[in-house]
């Protein structure tokens, strides 16, 4: 690995490691717990170094199938979402046993994202993961593929973990394969392929090189670990692919095992600011009063107590316009729906509980959710 690589390992803050179904299952069908602890132990050497870690981990439905002696390859999606069920309980086990040997607890979250904003559901997801990340413990996430349905299903996991790169706003994502990395053409096919190390742009001319080779137990090939590159590096992520069929596979990575880098010099930070201020269309407005307005400016979220009113029709997780004046002064995914948001508005935090019957964030928008319009951006 080069030193500009490896930099960008050392230097995350918060590292996904995605596995892939055919690392984590033996050629018996059952669990391969001597790779999974030597896994595991890569996760605590990456903790040691800092970083904050995620694994998006596949082989519920490999291991569910085995235990059910459903046949994996050409079984129905309800074949499918049952087999899930059963392995989805060993696979998490099996975290939680290979990690507590470290005094790491873990955590389980499925997930069912589809590819559109599903925006109520993208801010629960990201709360609840942040909060875990902050707790010490590993998250290790799944799709949830026993009620995900055909139509929202991702069906692999590469794009999947990119997108839970881009919710905890992780620096690096780590995708291990039984592959290295792209190659310019199909290396099982043609030995004169060559490897490609790194990549700025996932392009048409990159794409063109990916083909659509599947792994025998996964369902994504190149195509979706490009796919999860586009997504990640637009978040501000870079993504290594990497083989992870050895002991300590991002040891092995960091010691100069072949790969190939999605390379960003854009930060998760900047990039999710660019997102909520940019690309999201704002659907209602928060008018703020003069207290409200230098705090924002101080750097701090916004709390119900300085909004004088609400307008439009906005959901929770939607993005608003927040006004001071008459003037937009920034923007932001906002923590309650308009009904809600109107109710709480000028009332101190402590009331939300009462005022609403549950108790919600304390901040209308988040100053993580928030980014200013036109001024400069706090940095922190
Ligand atoms: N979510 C599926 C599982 O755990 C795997 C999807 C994939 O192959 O990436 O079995």
């Amino acid at each position: 690995m080069s030193a500009a690589h490896s930099r960008r390992l050392n230097d995350a803050r918060c590292i996904v490691v995605k596995v892939g179904s055919a690392l984590l299952v033996d050629s018996t069908g059952g669990l391969n717990r001597p790779w999974l602890e030597s896994l595991c132990k890569d996760v605590i050497e990456l903790r040691r170094g800092g970083a904050q870690v995620v694994i998006v981990s596949s082989g519920a439905i490999a291991l569910g199938a085995a235990h059910l002696g459903i046949g994996a390859a050409r079984a129905r999606l309800e074949e499918n979402q049952a087999a899930a069920a059963v392995g989805q309980i060993q696979l998490a086990h099996a975290y939680q046993e290979a990690l507590s040997d470290f005094g790491v607890g873990v955590a389980q979250v499925l997930l069912s994202l589809d590819d559109s904003e599903s925006r109520r559901r993208y801010l629960n997801a990201r709360g609840t993961l942040t909060t875990l990340l902050k707790q010490g413990v590993v998250p290790i996430v799944n799709e949830n593929d026993t009620v995900a349905t055909a139509e929202i299903r991702y069906g692999d996991n590469d794009r999947l973990a990119a997108r839970v790169a881009e919710m905890v706003s992780a620096d690096v994502l780590i995708l291990l394969s039984d592959v290295d990395g792209l190659y310019n053409r199909d290396p099982q096919h043609d030995a004169q392929a060559e490897h490609i190390p790194e990549v700025r742009q996932v392009s048409a001319e990159i794409r063109a090189m990916a083909g659509a080779r599947a792994s025998r137990l996964g369902s994504g090939g190149m195509a979706t670990k490009l796919d999860a590159a586009a997504i990640a590096l637009a978040a501000g992520c870079s993504m290594v692919i990497t083989r992870g069929d050895v002991s300590r596979p991002i040891d092995a990575l960091q010691k100069g095992a072949r790969a190939t880098w999605f390379l960003t010099e854009e930060t998760p930070r900047r990039a999710r600011k660019q997102w909520i201020g940019g690309t999201l269309q704002p659907r209602g407005e928060l008018h703020v009063d003069a207290g409200a307005h230098q705090a924002l400016q101080r750097g701090s979220s916004l709390l119900p107590a300085g909004v004088v009113s609400v307008a439009g029709q906005f959901e929770r997780g939607d993005a608003v316009r927040v006004l001071f004046d008459g003037q937009e002064i920034a923007r932001g995914l906002v923590a309650y729906p308009a009904a809600e948001a109107a109710k709480i508005a000028g009332r101190r935090s402590a009331d939300i509980a009462e005022l609403l019957g549950y108790s919600g964030r304390d901040e209308m928008i988040h100053r993580d959710d928030l980014v200013f319009v036109g001024a400069k951006e706090h940095s922190e």
